[in-house]
């Protein structure tokens, strides 16, 4: 198969973790004989620097012609950085924003999962016994919502009011439920909606509509769940989950939230998807301006995100489980990076902490 990408590196560690990845990609397309072609393009801070704006047509044109994106992550400190100066829709987070409606990417896909190799560094994760176990994926909507709604802050009266406007439409809900009922059919068969339908229209519209869908799908089970009672259980019971369902802002939150109990920030990949194969793969963390250009970020979420590329762009199956098992096999090794190094471990315990690069080429040499 020919995989003709493109790949955003970004700011901060972006260009170091995304060049692990491609390594990654590299090696897993040469073993299973398939063509892999790159090609880079400017998003975020270093856009402004060069262009002015985050993100220009001709990245936008780029990403459009290929089959899928591999992005860094894009920003910079925001109490030094002069990008922070520019008015908001000038900024690095722009880009960001503006990419997804470009493209169309409605669904945003975030797992997960505990490693069993890094449980002692997440006590909470780990359960009384040490013995707990979990992997969830949650899909959240995209691109409407509180988010895109009609905002504006005006004085009233002599007093200074704000709204911000929380707007579905079925069309909107119907798409992103058919993706959670999709993933979950090539999983444990379970989803979970979360909403506020005891308080919220839109919320009432989300469940009814989530219902309509799952007519569809009658070997995927469908559990509603509210919002406030969601956050409890994620930490409480991970484990009761498969897929979580959710909109906008309910999955921003809840997603930072899932990502936090699995231990360590710099594991977790994530995909955004549009209505046809075509995907945006990034790292669920940010540009972490304070270690870049030390060579000492964690390039696992990155390659995690080369690994849904392949599940989901491609249908590559095999491969992605390949590299999977590679991420797995490298911890398993003792390797780690610095921000997964448990305080005060070393050789006596069997682990060795390694750069940025060696992490991505022990995952390379374990493809192979
Ligand atoms: P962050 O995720 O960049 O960093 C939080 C902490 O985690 C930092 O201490 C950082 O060093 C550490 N960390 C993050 N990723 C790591 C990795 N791979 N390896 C080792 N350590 C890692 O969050 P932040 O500091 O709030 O944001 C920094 C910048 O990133 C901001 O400009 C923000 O807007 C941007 N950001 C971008 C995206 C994106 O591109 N999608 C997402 C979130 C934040």
């Amino acid at each position: 198969m020919n995989l003709n990408i493109a790949c955003i590196p970004g700011d901060g560690i972006g260009p170091e973790i995304t060049a692990e990845a491609k390594k990654v990609l590299e090696t897993v397309c040469e073993k299973y004989g398939h063509t892999l072609t790159i090609e880079d393009v400017l998003m975020g801070g270093c856009s402004i620097d060069r262009y002015g704006v985050p993100l220009t047509q001709e990245t936008i044109d780029v990403c459009r012609s290929k089959s899928a994106v591999l992005m860094g992550s894009i920003g910079g400190d925001a109490k030094t950085s002069p990008w922070y100066q520019l008015e908001p829709s000038k900024r690095p987070e722009a880009g960001l924003l503006g990419i997804r409606k470009a493209l169309g990417l409605y669904a945003n896909l975030r797992p997960a999962y505990l490693f069993h190799e890094l449980a002692a560094s997440c006590p909470l994760a780990a359960g009384e016994n040490g013995d707990r176990s979990f992997d969830l994926i949650i899909v959240r909507e995209l691109t409407g919502g509180l988010y895109f709604g009609e905002r504006w802050t005006k004085t009233i009266d002599g007093v200074e009011t704000a709204v911000d406007t929380l707007r579905y439409n079925e069309n909107e809900i119907r798409r992103v439920a058919r993706t959670a009922f999709e993933i979950a059919k090539k999983r444990r068969h379970r989803v979970t909606s979360v909403d506020k339908a005891n308080v919220l229209d839109t919320s009432r519209l989300w469940r009814k509509v989530v219902h309509e869908v799952a007519a569809d799908y009658p070997d995927v089970s469908l559990d509603d769940m509210l919002v406030d009672n969601c956050a409890m259980q994620l930490v409480r019971t991970p484990e009761q989950f498969d897929v979580v369902l959710t909109e906008n802002m309910f999955g921003d939150i809840l997603s930072d939230e899932a990502s936090m109990i699995t231990g360590s920030i710099g594991m977790l990949p994530s995909a955004s998807l549009n209505e046809s194969s075509f995907g945006l793969y990034e790292p669920s963390h940010g540009s972490a301006p304070d270690i870049a250009g030390l060579g000492i970020a964690n390039p696992i979420a990155t390659v995690l995100s080369g690994a849904m590329m392949l599940r989901y762009s491609f249908g590559l199956a095999k491969e992605a489980d390949a590299v999977e098992a590679a991420v797995r096999q490298t911890l398993s090794d003792g390797y780690r990076t610095a921000d997964l190094m448990p305080k005060d471990a070393g050789p006596a315990e069997g682990l060795v902490r390694v750069a940025c690069s060696e992490m991505g080429s022990k995952i390379s040499e374990r493809v192979q």
